[in-house]
Formats: C-alpha cells, structure tokens, sequence
C-alpha cells in the first residue's frame, strides 16, 4: 500500500466528551463496520467487559479503516489512546506511532483537565492536531465560547475547529476529511532496514502474545526473523496483519502501516511497550523514550478463606497475563495468611483490575489500603518501601534513618469559579503546595472556570481524593496529574494493636500531621467490626511506641453477630456459619479472635 495514501492517527480527549462514539462513527463512516441497530453504550473498540461497564477506555486498541478520497484509497489509521490519567504512559507512547491526532473537546463541557494533558503530550510528540468539538446536538453546547477557550488554552486557530455530533453523525464527514488533508503520511521507505514500533500487546488464549506494531522502515513479512532491541530476544513471525478491526491476516506489512504479529514469545512480559523491533543481524537505532512501566501504588490481596490462596493466585496469574503493567509480589500475613503484593500504575488501574479479579475469581478479597513506593534514605544507602510492614520505626533513633522521602505529583484540576474555595479547601487538606491558578474564559463569561494548579502527595490522591473532589464540585471539576519526584516528608508508621498485640495487616504509613485524625477514626471504626470476646479488649493505635488512640471493646457473651453494624442479612449468615464451622477459620491475634470477614469489613469501608 502506497505510503502516501497512509494516515496515522490517535483520538485524545477528557473521559465522556466522546471519543469511543467518534471511533465508531468513523468505522462506520467508511464502512469497516455495520451501522449497529441496538447500539447502545457497546463501543466496538472498548474490548474489556469493564472497559464497557465503566464507560472508559483502558486499553488502547487499534483499528484501521479504508477511505476513497479525491478518487484514491487511502489507509486510515486509528490508534485509540486510554482515556485516563493513570495511563498517561499508555497515551504518550500509542502516540508515538502517530502523526496526528484529533483533539475531541465536549462542547457543553469545554477544556477539561485531560484535554489539556493529552493535548501537550501530543504537542511535544510534534503531532498536527485536530481539534474537533463534539456534541453540538445538545441544547447546552455553546461552541462559540468552548472555540474561544480552545484559542486562549491551546492557541489554536478557530477557523481550524470542526463541529460535529458523534451521536448523530453530523459533520464527521468533515473529520475524515481533515485527517486526509491535514495530517502528514508517514515517514519510512521500503528501502530501509526493518524498523518496527511495539506500541501495545494483546494476549490470546490461543496464539498467545500478539503485539500491535507500527513499521517505521523497511516491509515485515511473515516468517521473517526479527530480534527485540530492549532484549535481544530473537523471533519469527508466525502470523501478521491489520486490525479491521478484527485481525485481518496479510502477507506483509509496509513503511508507515500499523498491524499486528503474532511470534513465538512465551509471555506478554516479553513484549515491552515501547521495544524497537528489527531483522536478525541487522542493527538499527532504537525508538527514543522507552521506558518500563512504573507500579505507584501498591495493595496486599488476600483470599477470605486463606485455604483459596492457590485459586486466587492462579486468577492474578490469568490476569496479568493480558495486563503487564500490574506487578506481582507474594507476600504473606501474620493476620491474613498467604496473598500476594499487587503494583497498578494508579489507583483507576487498581480500581479496574480488583473487578476483574472479583470477576475471575469470583469470591471475595480483601485488599490492604494502597500505598505508594516512599523513599527511606539512610547514611549510606536508599530504599524504596511500598509496604507498611517494612516500614521503618523513625521514632526509634536506633534505625537511622536520616530522611523519608515521598512521591508528589503536579495536579490540575478544572472547575467553574463558584467551586474554587471548596477545591482550596480540598487541596488544603491533602496537604497541597505551591497552589496557582488562572481564568480559562477571558472576560465577560458568566460562569468563568478556573484552572487550579498544584503539587500533592500521591498518596493523598490514591485513597478518596477523586470522590471528594467530584462531590465537593458536583461533578463539575475535572482533575489530571502527572509525576512530579520526590519530596522529603514527615511521614511515620501506624500499627494498630489488639490486646498489646500488632496486627500488621492493619499498619499504615500516615503524615505525622494526620496521625492523630487517622489514629481515632480506625480505632473507631475497629471497635465496631470486631466481634466481642468472652475478655476485654483494648484496641490502640500507636506511633512507635506511643499510643494515641484507644478504645476499649468489653467483654460480652459469645454471639459473633453481635458486633456488627448495619445487619448485612448475608454477611451475618456468613459469621454465624463460621462460628459453626468452629475456630478454624479463626484468627488469634494476642488471644482475641478475628474472623477474616472482619478485615474485609475494616478494609472495604472506606
Ligand atoms: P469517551 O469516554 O470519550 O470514549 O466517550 P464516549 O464515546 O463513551 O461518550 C460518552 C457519552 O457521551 C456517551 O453517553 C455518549 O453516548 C455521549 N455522546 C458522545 N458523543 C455525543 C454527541 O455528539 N452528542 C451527544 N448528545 N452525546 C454524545
Ligand atoms: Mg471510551
């Protein structure tokens, strides 16, 4: 296929302003797929049942469409980019294989915080971006004024801006045309040395890897030996084609064009995003900018009946077999038996994968509270701890530790001006620094939307910051963040105790500032989960060695319903047919008895 007539684009945009119903619009546009009769909410390229359930993208997935166009096919290219921040990685290298990409803006909703950040990603890629406004159908768009906050955010020339519905189809005709016109073909000849982008991976039952590649030089045909630059791993091709937007098998693949290849790679760890592919015995330059991906938020998964713990390893083991970029630790519990240590790129990523794991394995877990990779630096070395149990005590001088050291990240977040002192507040609370922030509307605006800026604490973010700042706006404010280093910190360990007993399923690592907030709040909220005992209980949490919340659980008759709240009729049965079952299921924690629901209780109310 001639190179000329190849286009290579993404879609980017804020989660909702319609990026997977533009997809479709497109393939059926060019008739890659049928005009859906029931069509509801079943985007063709949101692959994962979740994906659809949620309503976002989180794999990018691929399709290419062909077009006629001033009496010529052209290939078309879609490249789809995950629509969260979580996944800033994933957008930034499917765009590598690009060379240009729609900016889809919602024109009821305007600019929001990912529009911004896929924006100067794309930017930096030296993408021609397109900038489309979409769902001018409803009654609250008002195009004129989210075309000027286009203008005034990314400089782009109104006059460039194309107005569609992707709901009805209007105006998308215009869109295919644009990305024709607009966007360059792709480099890369015939002529050159092998030269392939591995840009995302699928797992197959069957066939096993199949990786989504973007041919920078030379033609891949099947049978072909290639070698990965990252591993110097060698292969051969067993199988190749296009995405259309099932697999489609062709004999070759040409400069410029995206497809898939099936090869003997074993497992989908062996595909690394970002790898430069290229013949055997032939050298070529490495794509720039891999870069292996970056677990920032740990959690411990454990099986309720810790007898399942083969059952649930084998469903963590199928999982990631499609998703590298979760890491996998076993770890085991003094409370909670043997589980493994899980790594997610956020806490979406977390979120996404426990469902299908809830899925997969179809029982309950109980997973710890997530925690991010701090820094402990001592004399002579450093450390990276993601797990509160390896937590130094830094109250205890004999440990030495010098600094602790956290990850921050530069958060933007979106909202209409009315909000803005509820954000101050919410940022003030997670501990934010160096706030700034700047109108996005000029002027005469009635409800002008203000761009807050700062840096926080991921691990502010990873528990219930998403939530508040969603209800404290109603909705309206949009949040992105992106890596921002590290920053040295006062941050100390938090073990809760049960009868002067530790129970290290339970520690946390807080900022000193919070302790005592989070110290009541937990004892409080162990006191109401922990059944009774026959003795009195006391049950602390503490710093070191110094206690700064208690409660005290009395004794009581030995009815293990008693303790709980809110009568669940299900999760009651479940007690009292494991008292039934007698003590095996029982935990021994400094002589007071905890059944595992217990922990699932403590862990899954936030
Ligand atoms: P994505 O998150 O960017 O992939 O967004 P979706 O394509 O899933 O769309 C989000 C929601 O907006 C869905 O409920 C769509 O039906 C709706 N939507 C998308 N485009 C339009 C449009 O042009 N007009 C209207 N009224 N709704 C739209
Ligand atoms: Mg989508």
């Amino acid at each position: 296929f001639p190179r000329e007539l190849v286009r290579n684009f993404s879609i980017i945009a804020h989660i909702d302003h319609g990026k997977s119903t533009l997809a479709d619009r497109l393939l059926e546009l060019t008739g890659t797929i049928q005009k859906k009769q029931t069509g509801k909410n079943e985007q063709v390229l949101d692959k994962l049942k979740v994906e659809r359930e949620r309503g976002i993208t989180v794999k990018a997935q691929t399709a290419t469409m062909f077009h006629e166009f001033a009496g010529k096919k052209h290939m078309l290219n879609l490249i789809d980019t995950p629509g969260h921040v979580d996944f800033a990685w994933e957008v930034s290298r499917s765009l590598a294989a690009c060379e240009g990409a729609l900016l889809l803006v919602d024109a009821s909703q305007g600019v929001q915080a990912q529009s911004i950040s896929v924006f100067h990603i794309a930017k930096e890629r030296g993408l021609k971006i397109i900038p489309v406004l979409n769902k001018i159908d409803l009654p609250a768009a008002q195009p004129e004024r989210i075309a000027a906050q286009m203008e005034s955010t990314f400089g782009i020339d109104p006059s460039e801006i194309i107005s569609i519905s992707a709901k009805t189809g209007k105006g998308v005709d215009a869109v295919l045309k644009a990305i024709v016109e607009r966007i360059p073909p792709p480099c890369g000849q015939t002529t050159d040395r092998l030269k392939a982008f591995l840009f995302d991976s699928l797992y197959d039952r069957y066939r096993g890897v199949i990786s989504l590649i973007s041919i920078q030089g030379g033609i891949l045909r099947k049978g072909d030996k290639i070698a990965s630059c990252h591993t110097r791993k060698k292969y051969e091709i067993t199988e190749l084609g296009i995405m259309h937007p099932e697999e489609v098998p062709t004999q070759c693949l040409y400069p410029g064009q995206v497809g898939y290849m099936a090869c003997n790679m074993k497992d989908s760890t062996e595909a690394h995003i970002g790898d430069t592919l290229h013949r055997v015995n032939e050298s070529v330059d490495p794509m720039p900018g891999f870069q292996p991906t970056k677990a920032m938020v740990f959690a411990g998964v454990f099986p309720v009946d810790s007898n399942d713990f083969p059952k649930l390893e084998e469903s963590i083991n199928r999982l990631t077999l499609t998703d590298r970029s979760v890491t996998v630790q076993r770890e085991s519990s003094s409370a909670l038996g043997q589980g493994c240590r899980l790594g997610f790129l956020g806490t979406l990523h977390m979120d996404v994968f426990r469902q299908r794991l809830e899925d997969e394995y179809d029982a309950n877990i109980i997973i710890t509270a997530p925690t991010v990779p701090y820094k402990v630096i001592y004399h002579n070395r450093e450390v990276f701890v993601s797990n509160p149990t390896e937590f130094p005590d830094v109250t205890d001088s004999a440990t030495r530790v010098k600094e602790i050291q956290e990850p921050v990240v530069k958060a933007s977040i979106i909202v209409p001006e009315e909000y803005f002192g509820d954000m101050m507040d919410l940022c003030f609370s997670h501990r934010a620094e160096e706030l700034d922030h700047r109108y996005l509307d000029s002027g005469t605006a009635t409800s002008s939307r203000i761009m807050l800026t700062c840096i926080v604490p991921l691990s502010e973010i990873v528990t219930d910051f998403f939530n508040q700042l969603k209800s404290r706006s109603s909705g309206f404010a949009s949040f992105d963040y992106e890596d921002a280093g590290y920053r040295p910190s006062d941050l100390c360990k938090m073990s809760f105790l049960l009868n002067s007993q530790p129970v290290d399923a339970l520690a946390l690592i807080v900022h000193r500032s919070h302790a005592d907030a989070i110290g009541r709040q937990w004892v409080k909220k162990l006191h109401k989960v922990i059944p009774r005992q026959l003795f009195e209980v006391p049950i602390q949490a503490a710093i070191g060695k110094k206690v700064i919340a208690r409660e005290t659980l009395n004794a009581m008759r030995a009815d293990v319903t008693a303790g709980l709240y809110g009568g669940h009729y299900e999760r009651k049965m479940k007690h009292l047919e494991n008292q039934k079952e007698g003590k095996k299921k029982m935990k021994k924690m400094g002589r007071v008895e905890l059944p595992q629901e217990a922990f699932f209780d403590i862990l899954s109310s936030k």
